[in-house]
């Protein structure tokens, strides 16, 4: 049960709240990555578990009962703490959002690794047969006034609800991601990126100098949008991409050319981390989302058919 030697405390504002927020990440004695939301009396714990997973609508992936407490936009943090080999922490949160620090996961890890994390067994989850989450399977699951906005969202912008996002067994012993990204603005235009993790120094060294630092991104025409519906109001060019009009450039210099699919990458290690371990098989993702990842987890869980648990050591 690797967990942190010492507490970590972060500070920022969400991405889309724009709430200022502070967290405290604890070590913890439970196998598991809880929330405790100490702005509101009496609230119970919340597990980072797929199975948590509410309300990932477009944009980020929100954990909390339903009807009850709630953290979104958890998915930066739960990558750091995946890479950082950490599986066991309590995570106390004054506000309804984890801050969007830089936009990307590098912070939390710094953060995480200066602290230290103890040795432990990880839980290990091998994909043993194919699940897939197709994007017009999951559209058909949302309320239909969303579908509608989304239905109208595509046409405006001119993207296909074609995508998918599979998991499939490979040789049991990496998490094994291929990331798509398709878009009509051009600075994008079709990105595919491929990372293995395996556990290894090496896997983590990769991640952490090459796919981190990646960026959240966004229209700038949207922005106005967004805010008006209660989204992207703590978003600011420190920490998200943001791309012109014209789709052809950004307003904020880029790391990599390829910076956004690099970030799709972050976004699917930390939504597979909601597995509460390492899922050991091959994750393609095409033109993916949070909620086709949260519905592909659901899926492999759903017959215990698909996948073997193992216990592997950490170092
Ligand atoms: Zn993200």
């Amino acid at each position: 049960m690797p967990t942190l030697k010492k507490e970590v405390v972060l500070s920022g504002r969400g991405i889309h709240s724009g709430a200022a927020v502070k967290i405290v990440v604890r070590p913890f004695d439970r196998k598991g990555i809880f929330f405790h939301r100490i702005d509101i009396p009496n609230s119970e714990l919340i597990e980072a578990r797929f199975d948590n997973v509410g309300d990932t609508k477009m944009r980020n992936t929100t954990i909390g009962m339903p009807g009850g407490a709630h953290v979104q936009t958890i998915e930066h943090l739960m990558a750091a703490l995946f890479i950082s080999g950490i599986d066991s922490a309590i995570i106390e949160i004054n506000g309804q959002e984890t801050p969007i620090l830089d936009g990307s996961a590098a912070v939390f890890i710094d953060a995480f690794r200066g602290a230290g994390v103890t040795p432990g067994k990880m839980k290990k989850i091998v994909v043993r047969r194919p699940v897939v989450a197709l994007a017009r399977d999951v559209r058909r699951m949302l309320p239909l006034g969303l579908r509608i906005k989304l239905w109208f969202y595509d046409l405006m912008s001119g993207r296909r609800s074609d995508g998918y996002v599979k998991l499939v067994p490979n040789d049991g012993g990496a998490l094994d991601i291929s990331a798509t990204l398709v878009y009509r603005e051009k600075i994008i235009g079709r990105q595919t990126y491929e990372y293995k993790f395996d556990g290894s120094k090496q896997s983590v060294a990769d991640f952490i100098g090459n796919i981190a630092r990646a960026r959240t991104f966004g229209k700038y025409s949207e922005w106005e949008y967004l805010k008006a519906r209660g989204m992207g109001r703590g978003a600011d060019e420190t920490n998200v991409i943001a791309l012109n009009d014209a789709g052809d450039g950004t307003l904020n210099a880029l790391i990599w050319p390829d910076e956004f699919v690099r970030h799709k990458i972050i976004d699917a290690v930390g939504d597979m981390a909601t597995s509460g371990g390492m899922i050991a098989g091959r994750l393609e993702s095409y033109k993916g989302s949070h909620a086709m990842n949260n519905v592909v987890l659901k899926k492999l869980f759903s017959d215990p058919r698909n996948y073997d648990i193992v216990e592997c050591e950490t170092n």
